[in-house]
C-alpha cells in the first residue's frame, strides 16, 4: 500500500493554456524516474460526462477501456504515459451532483439540509482520492478544468482548499498554470494577470506553491523574481512554460526547468533517480527528422475544429515518426464532397482516411471517398462511421443494392446494410447507452489485419449503437469484401478488408485511441507505410 501523494494543476488568467499537456509532461517525468503516476481531470460542466456533447464544444470524446465517455486530456494522459485510464479519471460537476442527489434521494442524509458545502465538496474529495485509495499510485495529479474565479470552479477549489489542510503539506501541492503575455507596444512581458490570478486562489484560501508560466518569450531571472514576491512563492518555484513546437517537447522542457525535482522536493520524495527519456527522444528525433512526406486525407464533418479528431492526429504522429514518415494531415470536409468533385479534391493524398461520426450530415461526401479509394487503389482507412460508409459504398456499388445504408440515416432502407443491434432498439436515453469500451475480436487467418497485429485476438475500443447487418455478409463477402474480424462471442462484424485492393481496411472499432508514443498503433503505422508505398510508386 503506497502512501499516495497528491499534485493538484489548477489553471489562471486564461483557458486552454494547456493544463492537460503540464500535467501529463509532469507525469511522466516522475514517472521516467520511478514513481507510479496517474492524472485526473475534474470537469467543471453539469453534463454527466461529455458523450452527449457536439465535439464542437470541446472536441474529442475519448474512450476508455472500461467504457467511460471523457475528456480528450485522458488521450494525452495516456499517450503520454502510456498506461490506460478509467472512469475513476474524469469526473464532471454533473456526476458529482448526481451521486449527491441520489443519496439524498435514498435518505442516506438522515433528514439534514443537503448543501454545497460539506456534501458536494466531500463527495469532490472522495471522487479525488478514489484513485490514491487503490494504493496503486505513488502520485495522484488532478487537474482541475476551467479557470480559477469561475463560478462552476469554486467548489473544486474549496475542496482542494479542505484536502491541503486535511492530508498536510507534505502530502498535497498545488501547481498553478498562469499566463505572461507580452505587449509588442511595450516590448515587454506583463506579470499583472499572474498576481491578480494567484490573489482570486489566495481569496479562496489556496495558496500555489508552483507557478508554471506560460509565456511566448523568454522569462528573465528579475521577472522571476518579482512574481516570486508578489505571489508567495519561491524563485526557484517560478517555471517558465515557454511555446514549443510540439507538445511533446513539454516534457524536456518541463525538465530543463526542473519541474519535476520542485514537486518531489516539496513532496518529501526521493529525488536521486535522474529522468532519462531515452525512448521518448528517439521518437521526438524520427518525429523532427522525416525522411519522407506523405499526404493523408481526413475526411470528416467537424474538420474546422481539429481536436474533436484529436486521436486520430495524434496517432498519425505517433505512426509516422516510426516510418520517419512527415504525415500531412489534409483536413477534408465531407459535405462539400461529390462523386463528381472527388477526382479533383482528392487527387494529391496518399492515403484516405473517412473518419467516425454521427448523423446523416456529410455522409454521401464519405462514401464518395470511400469508392474513390477503392477504384483508384489508394490506401483506405474507415474508421467507426467510415467502416460503416464502406460497406454502404460497396453494397450500392459492387452488389447493386442502389439504397443501401444505415438505419441511422434512413430508417426506411430496404436495404438496411448497418442497422441497430436488438438490444439497442428499446434505448430511449442517449447517455452511456451506445456499445462502449474494450471488446474483444479475432482476426482471420491469412487476413491482411491478422498481418498488421501478428496477432490473432486484439482487444480495442468501440463507441456506436451501428453495427454489420450479417444479413448480408454472404453477399458482400462473395463480392469481394471480407469480414477479417469478429467478436468471438457475439460473432459482430469488427472488420472489412478488400483483399484486391493495395490497402483497404475498416474497423467499427476505434484504434486511434489507443496509440502512445512509446506504443504507436500497428493499424496506423501500417496506413501510413502503404501511404508512403502509394507516394513512392
Ligand atoms: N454513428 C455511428 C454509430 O452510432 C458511428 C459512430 C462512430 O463513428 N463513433 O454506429
Amino acid at each position: 500500500m503506497k502512501n499516495t501523494k497528491y499534485v493538484f494543476v489548477t489553471g489562471g488568467v486564461t483557458s486552454s493554456l494547456g493544463k492537460g499537456i503540464i500535467a501529463a509532461s509532469l507525469a511522466k517525468l516522475l514517472q521516467e524516474r520511478g514513481y507510479s503516476v496517474t492524472i485526473q481531470k475534474l470537469d467543471p460542466y453539469i453534463n454527466i460526462d461529455p458523450g452527449t456533447l457536439n465535439p464542437y464544444e470541446h472536441g474529442e470524446c475519448y474512450v476508455t477501456d472500461d467504457g467511460a465517455e471523457t475528456d480528450l486530456d485522458l488521450g494525452h494522459y495516456e499517450r503520454f504515459l502510456n498506461i490506460p485510464t478509467s472512469q475513476a479519471n474524469n469526473v464532471t460537476t454533473g456526476r458529482i451532483y448526481q451521486s449527491v442527489i441520489d443519496k439524498e434521494r435514498k435518505g442516506e442524509f438522515l433528514g439534514k439540509t443537503v448543501q454545497v458545502i460539506p456534501h458536494i465538496t466531500d463527495e469532490i474529495k472522495h471522487r479525488v482520492q478514489i484513485l490514491g485509495n487503490t494504493g496503486e499510485f505513488d502520485i495522484v495529479i488532478t487537474e482541475i478544468g476551467g479557470t480559477v474565479g469561475d463560478i462552476e470552479s469554486l467548489p473544486y477549489v474549496e475542496s482542494v482548499r479542505q484536502l491541503l489542510w486535511e492530508l498536510g503539506h507534505e502530502n498535497a501541492i498545488v501547481i498553478h498554470l498562469t499566463l505572461v503575455p507580452y505587449l509588442a507596444a511595450a516590448g515587454e512581458l506583463k506579470t499583472k494577470p499572474t498576481q491578480h490570478s494567484v490573489k482570486m486562489l489566495m481569496q479562496s484560501g489556496v495558496s500555489p506553491d508552483i507557478l508554471v508560466c506560460r509565456t511566448e518569450h523568454e522569462i528573465s531571472d528579475s521577472i522571476k523574481s518579482k512574481l516570486a514576491l508578489f505571489c508567495n512563492v519561491k524563485k526557484e518555484d517560478v517555471i517558465q512554460s515557454i511555446d514549443a513546437e510540439t507538445i511533446y517537447d513539454v516534457p524536456n522542457l518541463m525538465l530543463d526547468e526542473n519541474l519535476d525535482l520542485v514537486v518531489l522536493k516539496k513532496l518529501q520524495l526521493p529525488q536521486d533517480k535522474q529522468p532519462e527519456l531515452k525512448v521518448w527522444n528517439e521518437f521526438l528525433s524520427k518525429f523532427k527528422n522525416p525522411k519522407y512526406t506523405v499526404e493523408i486525407g481526413l475526411i470528416g464533418k467537424y474538420v474546422e475544429l481539429k481536436d474533436a479528431y484529436k486521436s486520430i492526429s495524434e496517432a498519425f504522429i505517433h505512426a509516422g515518426a516510426q516510418n520517419e514518415v512527415q504525415v500531412n494531415i489534409n483536413w477534408i470536409h465531407s459535405e462539400g464532397l461529390t462523386v463528381e468533385n472527388v477526382p479533383n479534391k482528392l487527387k494529391k493524398l496518399n492515403g484516405i482516411l473517412v473518419a467516425p461520426g454521427f448523423g446523416e450530415r456529410g455522409i454521401e461526401g464519405k462514401i464518395a471517398a470511400v469508392k474513390y479509394a477503392r477504384e483508384n487503389n489508394i490506401p483506405f482507412l474507415g474508421i467507426c462511421l467510415g467502416m460503416q460508409m464502406a460497406v454502404i459504398e460497396f453494397s450500392r456499388n459492387v452488389l447493386g443494392l442502389a439504397d443501401a445504408n444505415s438505419s441511422e440515416m434512413n430508417n426506411n432502407t430496404k436495404n438496411p446494410v448497418i442497422d441497430l443491434m436488438e438490444e439497442q432498439k428499446s434505448i430511449t436515453n442517449y447517455g452511456g447507452t451506445m456499445r462502449l469500451g474494450a471488446w474483444d475480436c479475432k482476426l482471420k487467418e491469412n487476413s491482411k489485419i491478422k498481418n498488421i497485429y501478428k496477432k490473432e485476438n486484439i482487444s480495442e475500443r468501440h463507441r456506436h449503437r451501428y453495427e454489420f447487418n450479417s444479413s448480408y455478409l454472404k453477399q458482400i463477402e462473395n463480392a469481394g469484401m471480407i469480414a477479417t474480424g469478429k467478436n468471438p462471442k457475439t460473432d459482430l462484424v469488427e472488420v472489412i478488408e478488400i483483399p484486391s485492393h493495395p490497402w483497404f481496411i475498416g474497423v467499427q472499432y476505434h484504434p486511434e485511441y489507443k496509440s502512445t508514443v512509446l506504443n504507436p498503433h500497428p493499424l496506423f503505422v501500417d496506413f501510413v507505410k502503404a501511404s508512403l508505398e502509394h507516394s513512392l510508386n
